[in-house]
């Protein structure tokens, strides 16, 4: 090929959109900082994995109230038993709201109990007397 000169100067290209959204990376510190690092079933075990309480095909979004802190086992129970996963609100339905679904829960250094998440990363009890028959969830012996 030959070059009378240099190249010409275009249009920067265009920026490419962020891997990580701000909602996304906001959520992820708002639920790190509840749970302190901690699997939220208050399981003993260090938190690995961000769940989405109502999946993001369902319309869920990156917001504190929508995730919880998960180990990989208790992250895998919810997908392996998304039934008993919802009766304790670690999956909240297309038509449900995760900020006004109750969720089982142990947030370091409270109780296990039914809980609201807040979509600042707070959480307050909810009105629930009768912990669920199949919590938390355990591994098999
Ligand atoms: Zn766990």
């Amino acid at each position: 090929m030959n070059r009378s000169g240099p190249l010409a100067r275009r249009a920067p290209l265009p920026r490419s959109r962020p891997a990580v959204s701000s909602d996304e990376s906001q959520a992820r510190l708002l639920v790190a900082a509840r749970s302190r690092g901690w699997c939220e079933t208050g399981d003993g075990e260090l938190a690995s994995d961000w769940a989405h309480r109502k999946a993001r095909s369902q319309g869920g979004a990156w917001s504190a109230s929508n995730g919880v802190h998960l180990c990989r086992a208790c992250h895998a129970w919810c997908h392996n038993r998304p039934t008993a996963a919802r009766d304790v609100g670690l999956i909240v339905p297309a038509a449900g709201d995760p900020e006004r679904a109750p969720v089982f829960l142990a947030p370091p250094g409270e109780p296990a109990d039914w809980w609201l998440l807040t979509p600042a990363g707070g959480f307050v009890l909810a009105p629930y007397a009768v912990p669920p028959a199949l919590y938390p969830p355990r591994r098999p012996r």
